[in-house]
């Protein structure tokens, strides 16, 4: 059994949960313990622990001799390294020196003492779901779970990643509110949905922990109101990418910047606390935030949170920017690969649901037909919706000749339209529970669907580029309401890295050892050529009020962007 951890080898047992002492005892474990990530940092290899850990692995495991083991692992470090230069190959060599000097057998004692317990998998209020089916799979015994304990109809509660606790980051950030210019652009990059600003009335402080930071909001339609930047402390991966976009520079120490980097655990149950209470702080009304400013849009809650991603994935930011803006009334099409894999990684789920109980509803098929399933969602929408207008006229003398018409005219451009529409279809509703004809029935059934839907369908370059293209093309042909986004991350990435057309020419890459020789594919402008496809091509870190204005546009033409 082998331990990545920060206690050496003296003190890392009184740090263990009983229960894994005596899991260890009884299965006469062998231990063996490393500080992994301060190896690798020492060796120059930053948090890049793989070298390390498989240095571990050989050393204990005896698959191989010790020597050869050391020796074959060398021999690839400059297979694999060689080109990138002496430097780096001597760094990987120093990683496996010092591992094999760091690595420790821990003496394991003949009773399990330890004063610790482990913590539940999900906390104790957490809904019944979460903890009788997705709290058991967590600790390893879904196999006992029976099949009766899941939705009959393959369907999972979305809203469910919040109850898992990775604690997964050593270093998150802290907010230093004095010289914070309340950009947004922190929160905006952050891929996992950990850290977020709020804006709300200094009476909303009442019942705050003593050290909760907030300060006056800085924008000037907020005057008076006050701000709170706030982490996530379990959920962050310490990924610092939220650092590396923060524009403010501390003057009187310029190495700091108006968020940095400290260890997380001495953090780790102030920081809890104060996310508990940041989170029971109220949302600001939608209608309110000007969508079109990266500081204001920034106030919107997230629908896509601490999902699975790798630390610091570059897709993310722009699922989260899509839930924070459509999320309550998004249907997504998922075409497999990575987007998927983080998408729908259960247990738990990323996409999660508003105080009202709207999300996105989000479905998964296949590599190669995502654009297809898109279409197939906006087709039984569009139908649904007409199929409702024209129950609407049927029934406008029982339901009201102005309630029936604002229903079917309604201009939903933008949140306060939106808003409009829902308070008119709950009317709708309250009125056809009364009548129990079936023309009542069939429009109660289909009643939802006067609110506009907002339909993505949303993968990979493998995906829109490649394999999943002769079904994109029809999509942009048939010109209907789908909002394509592209996470093109220019080869396959959740396989391992192959080309895809997506791959620049002269880019290496798997079946491009060489280098590519054909030039990537231009799939903006084959859709431009249509002529009534709106394209915009973004990336968050070079212009991230781009972004978000061409999310705002694709998301507003009423035909397929
Ligand atoms: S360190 Fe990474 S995960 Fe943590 S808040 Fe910053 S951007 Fe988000
Ligand atoms: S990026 Fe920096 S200045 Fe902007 S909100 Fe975040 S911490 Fe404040």
């Amino acid at each position: 059994f082998l331990l990545n951890c920060q206690w050496g080898p003296d003190e890392v047992w009184q740090h263990l949960p009983r229960d894994v002492q005596k899991g260890l005892i009884d299965k006469k474990a062998r231990f063996y313990v490393i500080n992994g990530y301060k190896v690798a940092a020492d060796s120059g290899m930053g948090d890049r622990v793989n070298v390390v850990m498989q240095v571990c692995f050989f050393a204990i495991s005896g698959v191989l001799p010790r020597d050869e083991a050391v020796e074959a692992i060398k021999d690839s470090i400059r297979k694999t390294y060689g080109k990138k230069g002496e430097e780096v190959v001597q760094q990987n060599f120093r990683a496996v020196d010092n591992t094999l000097a760091n690595l420790h057998e821990v003496k394991v004692p003949a009773s399990a003492a330890s004063a610790i317990e482990m913590r539940p998998p999900v906390p104790a209020e957490s809904p019944d779901f979460v903890k009788s089916v997705t709290g058991e799979i967590i600790s390893g015994r879904g196999d006992g779970l029976p099949v009766s304990a899941f939705p009959d109809d393959g369907t999972f509660p979305s809203d469910t990643a919040r109850w898992e606790r990775r604690n997964i980051a050593l270093e998150i950030p802290v907010w230093d509110p004095e010289i914070c210019i309340q950009c947004g652009k922190c929160s905006m990059i952050c891929p996992h949905a950990t850290i977020r600003p709020k804006v709300f009335d200094e009476k909303q402080l009442k019942g705050a922990p003593a050290t909760f930071k907030w300060t006056d909001a800085r924008d000037k339609e907020w005057a008076g109101m006050k701000y709170a930047l706030q982490v996530a402390p379990e959920d962050c991966t310490g990924c610092g990418i939220c650092i590396e976009v923060c524009p403010v520079k501390n003057k009187k120490e310029t190495r700091l910047k108006a968020i940095n980097m400290a260890p997380q655990p001495p953090l780790r149950e102030t920081e809890r606390e104060h996310w508990e209470f940041f989170l029971r702080l109220p949302e600001l009304d939608r209608t309110k935030i000007k969508v079109g400013s990266v500081r204001q849009q920034q106030v919107q809650r997230p629908l896509f949170e601490f999902s699975g991603a790798c630390g610091g994935c570059g897709e993310t930011p722009y699922l989260k920017l899509l839930s924070q803006l459509f999320g309550d009334r998004a249907i997504i099409a998922n075409a497999t690969g990575c987007s998927s894999i983080y998408g729908g990684n259960l247990p738990t789920t990323p996409w999660a649901i508003n105080g009202e109980g709207r999300g996105p509803a989000w479905s998964n098929s296949l590599f190669e037909d995502n654009g297809e399933f898109g279409l197939g969602f906006r087709i039984a929408i569009d139908k649904q919706k007409e199929i409702a207008c024209h129950l609407l006229r049927k029934m406008a003398g029982s339901i009201g000749e102005n309630l029936a018409r604002e229903l079917i005219e309604a201009n939903q451009k933008d949140e306060a339209d939106i808003q409009e529409q829902r308070t008119r279809v709950q009317a709708l509703k309250e009125k056809l529970r009364g009548t129990k004809t079936s023309d009542a029935r069939a429009l109660l059934a289909v009643a939802d669907m006067l609110v506009k839907k907002s339909v993505w369908a949303v993968g990979g370059d493998g995906w829109a580029y490649d394999i999943g293209f002769g079904g994109l093309d029809h999509v942009f042909a048939l010109g209907r309401n789908v909002n394509i986004l592209v996470l093109d991350t220019e080869v396959y990435s959740n396989t391992g890295g192959q080309m895809s057309k997506a791959t620049p020419r002269g880019a290496v890459a798997k079946f491009a050892a060489g280098g590519k020789a054909a030039a990537k594919k231009d799939l903006g402008l084959m859709a431009v050529n249509y002529g009534s496809v709106y394209v915009a091509r973004v990336a968050m870190g070079a212009r991230d009020e781009h972004t978000l204005r061409a999310f705002l546009e694709a998301e507003a033409f009423e035909g397929t962007s």
